[in-house]
C-alpha cells in the first residue's frame, strides 16, 4: 500500500462531552448518590442512548413528564431547560428538584426574559418540538414565535417590524443559522440581536473540526443518537464541507461494511453528548478493516468546565 492509498482515520477534536453535558451526566449520578434511587429525570438527561441506558441500570427512572413522578421524590431536569411552568407543576406536587439546565441555555432564557421585558416580538431560531426549544418557549410564551430556517421568514407577523429580537437554540448549524438571520435581517432591517452568541461554543467548536477536515475524507461518520440535533448537525457540516458521504451512527455496530468500499480516508467526529468509549468503539472496528492510521485533527482547545447545580452544590455545604 502506498502512501497516497493508506487506509486513514482523520478524528476530530474537539469531539464528544461538552461542559454542559458532563454536568448533567455527574449531577444525575450525585443525586444518586446523595439521595439514592430511584431518581426520576424528566426527558433524556441528554439526547444519547448509551448514557439513558447506563443510568437506567444504576435506578434513574426517565419520565416525560413531572405527572409521572411520585409526590415528594426527587427528579432532575434535563440539561436542554425547562419552563417555568415545569417547575411549578413540580413544585405542586412537592418533588425535590435539581434543575442540570446548561448555563449557556439558561443564558437564551434570561435573554428571552428581557426581551420580554421590553414588549418586543422574538423569533426563536430552532427546532420546533425540540425540548430546549420549548423550554425557552415558556419562558416568555406571549412574545416568542419559533422559525425553523430562511424558508419560514416570509410567514412571520409582527407587532411592530421595528421591534423584532432573535435568539436561538444552542445547538444548530452556524452557517445556516446565519443565513436565517440574513433572511430576518432583511425583512426586518432594525432587528435586535442577542448580547452574544446563542449557538453554544461546543456545537461551534465541533462543527468547526469537522469543516477543517471533511474536504479530505471520502466518508465521515459521527458517533450520536438520532434524537440529537448538534449530532445531526455535524453530519450535516460533513457533508456540506465536501466529505463524499456522511453518517449517523449511535454506536460501532451501526457502522455498514459497504460503506467502506474506495473508502481511504475517514473523518470522525461525535456530538456533545457522547461518551469517548462510543468513539474508541468504533475505531476498534475501523481498526479491523485496516483502519489503523488514526491521526487526531485539533482545530480549538476546550478549558470550559461549569459548577454543580446549586442544589447539589447547597446540599454538600450543609454536609460539610
Ligand atoms: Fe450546553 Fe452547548 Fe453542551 Fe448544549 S451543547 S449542553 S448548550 S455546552
Amino acid at each position: 500500500m502506498t502512501a497516497t492509498n493508506r487506509r486513514r482515520v482523520l478524528l476530530a477534536k474537539p469531539r464528544g462531552y461538552c461542559a454542559g453535558v458532563d454536568r448533567a451526566v455527574i449531577t444525575v449520578e450525585k443525586a444518586l448518590e446523595q439521595y439514592g434511587a430511584p431518581i426520576y429525570v424528566r426527558k433524556q438527561i441528554v439526547h444519547n442512548t448509551h448514557v439513558v441506558r447506563t443510568l437506567e441500570e444504576r435506578g434513574v427512572i426517565f419520565v416525560e413528564e413531572t405527572s409521572e413522578v411520585p409526590e415528594g421524590a426527587t427528579v432532575v431536569f434535563s440539561a436542554h431547560g425547562v419552563s417555568p411552568q415545569v417547575h411549578q407543576e413540580a413544585a405542586e406536587r412537592n418533588l425535590r428538584t435539581i434543575d442540570a439546565a446548561c448555563p449557556l441555555v439558561t443564558k437564551v432564557h434570561k435573554e428571552a426574559q428581557r426581551f420580554a421585558a421590553e414588549d418586543l416580538d422574538i423569533i426563536l431560531i430552532g427546532h420546533t418540538g425540540h425540548e430546549e426549544v420549548e423550554g425557552t418557549s415558556g419562558h416568555a410564551p406571549e412574545h416568542i414565535q419559533i422559525v425553523d430556517g430562511p424558508e419560514e421568514v416570509a410567514s412571520i407577523q409582527v407587532r411592530d417590524p421595528d421591534r423584532v429580537a432573535w435568539l436561538s437554540q444552542t445547538t444548530l448549524s452556524v452557517d445556516e443559522t446565519n443565513a436565517t438571520v440574513e433572511a430576518l435581517r432583511e425583512r426586518f432591517p432594525n432587528l435586535i440581536d442577542p448580547p452574544s452568541d446563542d449557538i453554544c461554543y461546543a456545537t461551534s467548536n465541533r462543527q468547526a473540526a469537522v469543516k477543517a477536515i471533511a474536504p479530505q475524507c471520502d466518508l465521515f461518520v459521527v458517533v450520536g443518537s438520532a434524537n440529537s440535533s448538534n449530532s445531526v448537525r455535524l453530519v450535516e457540516v460533513a457533508r456540506d464541507a465536501g466529505a463524499r458521504a456522511s453518517y449517523l451512527v449511535d454506536n460501532a455496530t451501526f457502522l455498514e461494511e459497504e460503506w467502506l468500499e474506495g473508502v481511504t480516508t475517514i473523518g470522525v467526529s461525535s456530538g456533545a453528548s457522547v461518551p469517548e468509549i462510543l468513539v474508541q468503539e468504533l475505531l476498534d472496528r475501523l481498526a479491523s478493516y485496516g483502519f489503523t492510521d488514526v491521526e487526531e485533527i485539533e482545530t480549538e482547545r476546550e478549558k470550559l468546565t461549569f459548577a454543580l447545580p446549586k442544589e447539589l452544590r447547597s446540599r454538600r455545604a450543609r454536609d460539610n
